[in-house]
């Protein structure tokens, strides 16, 4: 910062030329009081820098000039200045008085104590010898005299100095010496105190920071403080006494290090490398200065390296002094501390240089200008870091928040998109690859266990979404998976898992109208009543928006390990078994692999089907039906039959389902329809009341026109629709009732029969039964096989011919094999029966001949 040496320099240099001075007489100070000695002293300036004592001794009174005020400044001059003056004591004691230069920088000081011609004494000090001995213990030169009362004393004074000759002399008597210099040392003291608490604070903040900014700092202060100590000659007196070699360096260095950290320390508090480009140019350049002042003060000679430090001075400080309102300008913070900072440091400057000059008066002010200013300065600017750190935890306190905000948000986003992958949007059910991964995990767990996939589907979910529209068929589905979840809980052998986040997981939703369950097999224990009421429940109508609505779920499973070793395949073959179920309702469809018609032996054996339909390797069978009243045959069932070349016999169980889910159902009827009617044209030749029953399946219903078919084709063989029946059951109806019952009315209205085959096999509604236009209902063989042993299954037998009665149908009992059954229905009232007690299925070629030898057997 300020130089002050530098600065005294350049107003010395000013000042040389403006000053004058009288010539006069030795100059006596008659001393009347120990206080308020007025200084004032004679001079002369030894050009030839050859004068001795003894020379100067007879020099003529009037080559003395006079310096009254006993205070002057002869700028920089390396002739020796010779100063005398004479000491009276008018007062009645002895004084003891100390005569000082008042400047630390002077390099050479010879005092002579002169009594009249004698000279009592020679003290040689100053900057360039060691600080001791001195008469005084303080940097300022100073000579210590003893006066009796109306004693005179001459005192000369040799100086030679490099640097500013400046001499201000000051005599004062010892005690009152003692006490101003005991002030003037706590004040540096108390100055050095604080700048060195600012160095030890920043150089800590530097140490846990680790930021350069206030290592700056510190190193900046560290200048101000050696360069006041320096000035002051404090450091030489207490530091480096034996050096003056260092005293004097250390002042020199003092400068460019105070400069150069201040300007980095600048820079970086101001940033102006990125706001201020000019100001930063500028500012490098002064650094580049500044080193090379370094060196200068390291190696050149004391004056050289002074003027190159004043040079420094007057840039330096000019550049720091618009720095600050440059940076404000620019809007920066910071600048305003700069500012408000440097200003103080300007007035001290300014101060002291007016003091210097005169403009200013000797005071306590102006005299600690640089001090204050430089003081107010380290301590604004102190400020300004301690904000700035404050801010800067702020900043990082509001970024970590921001940060932390962030990671938050970041995982809120991989946590909805972790559940996306695992949960269904609609219900949040835990999705297909969640049950997938679970079940996979479970098999892991336990390779040895035994577990059931059951699946189910919601099959009407895609008449639901036509009808009620998307919004309400989702609703419908949050519903089911609501009321799925709770009744799985109250099954313990449903398998559950706890996820993450703490929720329960037991019904997973493997599409959009697909539901799963793991079952733990072992915990089942062949106990199903939980599962059945269960399932029951499913099959119920759900009440939405005040409609009943009926969903028609199926229901399939598949067994670990038998079906399958994973999930995936687990699963597929639980759809399967599914698929593949009686259509009836509550009815679970176990996987087998004979039903598979994904499996490649079944879907080679489906393209074998198509082949054998079109190479005649099918054939019709009849099996008669014979009326239990009259004992007379009134009709055959056909029944398909298959040649496999390599196979052998495949039975229609085996392909039927198969041909169903392959669609290839619709070639078989069609094939039926045509051998059948073209088979019964013949029979009707001989026996024109028979009749033929045809079975079909649902898709015959939904897909195919299966009325112009069947016409087409009586017309052909001029067959008449009253003598064909088609067979159906009540479930194929229940795909689609609606169309259903629509076909078959087409069909019956024009004279066909329809027949409901299978009947008590599985879910039957009465209320669609009686809408459905059926003339016969065939009694399925399971509720017959132990009509006759069995009390309840002849109530259940009984009941059901009752109720086809009452609904106008005739009553087929299927699969009779024994002639106590056939008697026991036959007393029961039912009216026709089929069975291979009657007659097994048979080909054309048999038929005819059993039916000529068939008899009336009742
Ligand atoms: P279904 O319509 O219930 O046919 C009666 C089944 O019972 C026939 O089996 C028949 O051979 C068998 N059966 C008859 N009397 C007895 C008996 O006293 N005891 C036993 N145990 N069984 C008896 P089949 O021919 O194997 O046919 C099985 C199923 O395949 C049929 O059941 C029917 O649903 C279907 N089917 C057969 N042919 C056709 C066809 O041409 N078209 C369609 N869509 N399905 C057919
Ligand atoms: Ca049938
Ligand atoms: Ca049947």
């Amino acid at each position: 910062m300020i130089k002050l040496n530098a600065l005294r320099i350049l107003f010395a240099l000013l000042l040389t030329c403006t000053c004058g001075y009288s010539y006069a007489q030795i100059q006596e100070i008659s001393i009347s009081q120990p206080s308020n000695i007025q200084s004032s002293f004679q001079f002369i300036a030894d050009t030839s820098s050859k004068l001795l004592i003894d020379n100067i001794l007879t020099i003529p009174d009037k080559q003395w000039q006079t310096e009254l005020s006993g205070s002057t400044n002869f700028g920089i001059t390396t002739a020796p200045y010779w100063l005398r003056f004479n000491l009276k004591n008018t007062t009645e004691d002895s004084l003891i008085l100390i005569a000082a230069l008042d400047y630390s920088q002077l390099d050479d000081v010879i005092f002579y104590e002169f009594m009249g011609v004698n000279k009592l004494r020679e003290l040689a000090t100053g900057d360039t010898r060691p600080f001791y001995p001195r008469d005084v213990d303080h940097p300022i030169m100073s000579l210590r005299i003893k006066i009796e009362p109306d004693q005179v004393k001459t005192i000369y004074i040799r100086i030679q100095t490099d640097g500013s000759m400046i001499l201000p002399l000051r005599i004062l008597p010892e005690n009152l010496f003692f006490s101003e210099a005991a002030k003037e040392q706590k004040l540096h003291f108390f100055y050095f105190g604080c700048l060195t608490v600012i160095i030890l604070i920043n150089f800590a903040v530097f140490l846990t920071l680790r930021e350069k900014l206030y290592l700056f700092y510190a190193l900046a202060i560290a200048g101000y403080l050696l360069f006041f100590t320096s000035i002051s000659g404090y450091s030489f007196q207490h530091l480096y006494p034996q050096y003056p070699i260092v005293h004097e360096r250390a002042l020199l260095i003092s400068m460019p290090l105070l400069a150069f950290f201040s300007v980095l320390f600048c820079r970086e508090f101001l940033h102006t490398k990125k706001h201020s480009p000019k100001l930063d140019i500028a500012l490098r350049a002064m650094m580049y200065f500044e080193v090379f002042n370094f060196f200068s003060a390291l190696f050149l000679s004391y004056n050289t390296a002074i003027m190159i430090s004043a040079i420094s001075a007057l840039f330096f400080f000019s550049i720091l002094f618009v720095a600050g309102p440059i940076s404000w300008a620019a809007g920066k913070r910071a600048g305003i501390f700069f500012t408000a900072a440097w200003t103080p440091l300007t007035v001290g400057v300014l101060a002291t240089a007016g003091r210097s000059l005169g403009f200013f008066p000797e005071n306590f002010m102006t005299q600690y200008a640089m001090q204050i200013g430089s003081g107010l300065e380290a301590f604004i600017l102190t400020l300004a870091l301690a904000d700035r750190l404050y801010r800067e935890r702020e900043d990082k306190i509001e970024a970590q928040a921001d940060s932390l905000r962030k990671e938050k948000a970041r995982h809120i986003a991989q946590r909805s998109l972790a559940e996306a992958m695992v949960l269904d949007p609609n219900t949040r059910l835990p999705n297909r690859n969640r049950f997938e991964w679970m079940v996979n995990k479970q098999i892991q767990q336990n390779p040895n266990g035994r577990y059931l996939i059951g699946v189910t589907r919601i099959t009407r979910i895609d008449e639901i979404n036509r009808t009620l529209g998307l919004t309400r068929s989702e609703r419908l589905l949050k519903h089911i998976a609501k009321q799925m979840t709770e009744l799985a809980k109250n099954i313990p052998s449903v398998h559950k898992i706890v996820d993450t986040s703490g929720r329960e997981e037991r019904v997973y939703q493997i599409s959009g109208d697909c539901f799963g369950v793991l079952i733990n097999s072992n915990a089942l224990r062949n106990n199903f009543d939980d599962i059945k009421e269960t399932l029951k429940k499913i099959c119920e109508p759900v009440v939405l928006d005040n409609l009943a609505i009926d969903l028609h779920p199926k229901f399939g499973v598949a067994a670990y390990p038998n079906h399958g070793e994973n999930a995936a395949v687990l699963i597929r073959n639980a759809h399967v078994g599914m698929e593949i179920a009686p259509h009836t309702m509550q009815e679970v469809g176990f996987y087998s692999e004979d039903y598979d018609i994904y499996s490649e032996s079944r879907l080679t054996l489906m393209s074998d089907l198509r082949e054998a339909l079109l190479n005649n390797q099918t054939e019709l069978y009849y099996q008669p039906k014979v009326n239990l009243i009259t004992g007379e045959i009134i009709g055959l069932e056909a029944l398909i039959r298959w040649h496999h070349p390599e196979r052998g016999r495949v039975f229609p169980d085996e392909f039927i389902p198969l041909a169903e889910e392959t669609g290839l159902i619709t070639i078989i009827t069609k094939w039926a329809f045509e051998q059948g009617i073209k088979d019964l044209a013949s029979l009707l030749v001989e026996y024109p009341k028979l009749n033929v029953s045809i079975n079909i399946s649902a898709r015959d219903l939904i897909y195919e026109d299966i009325s112009t078919i069947v016409h087409t084709t009586l017309k052909r063989y001029q067959v008449d629709p009253t003598c064909l029946i088609i067979e159906l059951t009540e479930t194929a109806a229940m795909e689609d009732p609606i169309s259903s019952l629509i076909t078959l009315k087409e069909l019956s209205d024009t004279g066909i029969k329809i027949s409901i085959d299978d009947f008590g096999s599985g879910y039957s509604s009465l209320s669609y039964l009686k809408q459905l236009p059926a003339t016969e209902i065939k009694l399925d063989r399971s509720l017959l096989i132990d009509v006759c042993s069995s009390e309840s299954s002849k109530v259940i037998v009984a009941t059901a011919i009752n109720m086809a009665h009452s609904l106008g149908y005739k009553l087929v009992a299927e699969g009779i094999e024994d002639e106590e059954s056939a008697i026991l229905l036959k007393e029961m009232g039912c009216d026709m029966l089929q069975g291979f007690w009657l007659c097994h299925p048979l080909p054309m070629d048999k038929l005819k001949p059993w039916l000529k030898e068939y008899r009336n057997i009742f």
